[in-house]
């Protein structure tokens, strides 16, 4: 898509909490961050969760990266988890999206983490990066966790990892839109594939899988941090009481982000993209 299908288009799907409501009502964002050494991306998401307009957000991380954190957050609230078994003390029911995944590392922590957060079922679960990688070799085991609440923002390698067959179709003589449907369909769950053109299917009522592509996307992008910032996006924007459409907020989230960078021109860093969103957002209307 290259255009908005309507002049309301993202705001008719994005503002409704905005006009007023508890900070509960927005949602509350919970995201994984990696050890010590490794929490940047996890920061990253947990920004553009919290300008993206959830209520609150909170920074899960290993107590070792504990110190790490505190003195990089205000706004975003902060809890050490040391694995799965402590996650029912930090997330009460009132989480409604979680994002795991960037450099929370590939590891079997990681893995047992996405299996307990998916349990859960009610929750939006968006999953990139070491969510996504620490599944290479067995994704079977993450496709039945997954439930139609769940998002994978894989790029290229992440998505040759959890689906090698559907990979090597990209290089061959199936299209990048077929092979995501058909991504989408077997993983039971959204599944957006990024690059210079980004992909998005979703399966529909079971069966039918509807696509979008974005060709609008601007090539300074491509850098540190970028993919993190749009899984926090996406996790912010469908944490409200009231979010719409999943499918359709996935859309919109990777519209703001190239909004973002176009806004922002050469030179963009990541941690400039949530920074730049209240100026789109406002330019909205
Ligand atoms: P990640 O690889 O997870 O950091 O995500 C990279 C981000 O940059 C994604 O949002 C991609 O869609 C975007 N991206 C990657 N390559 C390009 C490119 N050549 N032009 C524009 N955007 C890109
Ligand atoms: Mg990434």
């Amino acid at each position: 898509r290259d255009s908005m299908p309507s002049p309301n288009w993202p705001l008719d799907l994005i503002s409704k909490t905005r006009r007023g409501g508890h900070k509960f009502d927005h949602g509350h964002v919970m995201v994984f961050a990696g050890g010590v050494g490794r929490g940047g991306a996890g920061r990253l998401a947990a920004r553009a969760a919290l300008r993206s307009g959830a209520g609150l957000v909170t920074l899960l991380c290993p107590p070792a990266a504990l110190q790490e954190n505190a003195c990089q957050l205000n706004a975003i609230m902060l809890r050490a988890v040391r694995g799965p078994e402590a996650l029912e003390d930090v997330a009460d029911e009132r989480v409604s999206a979680f994002c795991l995944g960037p450099g929370m590392g590939v590891s079997d922590r990681t893995r047992d983490m996405v299996q307990a957060v998916l349990a859960r079922r009610d929750p939006v679960v968006v999953l990139d990066a070491d969510a996504l990688s620490s599944f290479a070799g067995d994704p079977a085991t993450l496709f039945a966790a997954t439930h139609e609440r769940v998002v994978l923002t894989p790029h290229e390698g992440e998505f040759a990892r959890l689906f090698p067959d559907l990979a090597a179709g990209v290089r061959g003589e199936l299209s990048k839109v077929d092979v995501v449907r058909m991504a989408a369909a077997r993983a039971g769950c959204i599944v957006l594939l990024k690059g210079a053109d980004t992909v998005i299917a979703g399966p529909d009522g079971g069966a039918s899988i509807h696509a979008a592509v974005y060709g609008r996307s601007v090539p300074w992008l491509a850098t540190a941090g970028a993919g993190d910032v749009l899984a926090g996006l996406i996790a912010g924007l469908a944490a409200p009481q009231d979010a719409g459409d999943l499918r359709d907020l996935v859309e919109v989230a990777v519209w703001l982000h190239v909004e973002c960078a176009r806004s922002l021109g050469p030179g963009l860093i990541a941690e400039d993209l949530p920074e730049e969103l209240p100026k789109v957002l406002r330019a909205l209307g």
